[in-house]
């Protein structure tokens, strides 16, 4: 497969532009996809996070406003809490995993922009392309060590 192939097998749009070679280019799809888990893990996280917010507080408040059925419904929450917590501590597991495996990408390939991304002898403007590309399109910063 060539290095056009790929790029519109990936996208569906002409990137010719973006990476000085196939394997730039697969570097940074395999990136994209880790970062793309990892940013819905952490939207999971989140989720769980209010999740576990809510149960805690009916389950804590319920018996003050319902107090016949109240307990009874406090201990079912009490249960549904538990497997929150469970699901919060999965997700959770998986994000921390995900952030340091994104990072590690992250690393290679700001590496690869300050040296030998492409293998152009004379100046060009590989590096700048590619930085916009990412920026515009995922908006992803290549600038700087850091990633949100
Ligand atoms: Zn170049």
């Amino acid at each position: 497969m060539s290095f056009c192939q790929f790029a519109q097998y990936k996208t569906g749009e002409r990137l010719d532009q973006a990476f000085p070679s196939v394997r730039m280019a697969q570097l940074f799809y395999e990136f994209l996809g880790r970062y793309k888990e990892w940013r819905l893990a952490k939207l999971q996280v989140m989720i769980g996070t209010v999740i576990l917010f809510f149960l805690g507080l009916v389950a804590l408040l319920i018996p003050w406003f319902l107090p016949r059925v109240g307990v009874f419904v406090s201990l079912v929450m009490l249960i549904l809490f538990c497997l929150a917590i469970r699901y919060y501590l999965e997700v959770n597991e998986r994000a921390s995993h995900l952030y340091i495996n994104v990072h590690i990408l992250h690393h290679h390939l700001s590496g690869k922009l300050e040296v030998g991304f492409c293998d152009h002898h004379e100046p060009c403007h590989c590096v700048e392309n590619f930085r916009g590309f990412a920026l515009q399109h995922y908006r992803i910063s290549f600038d700087n060590g850091f990633l949100r």
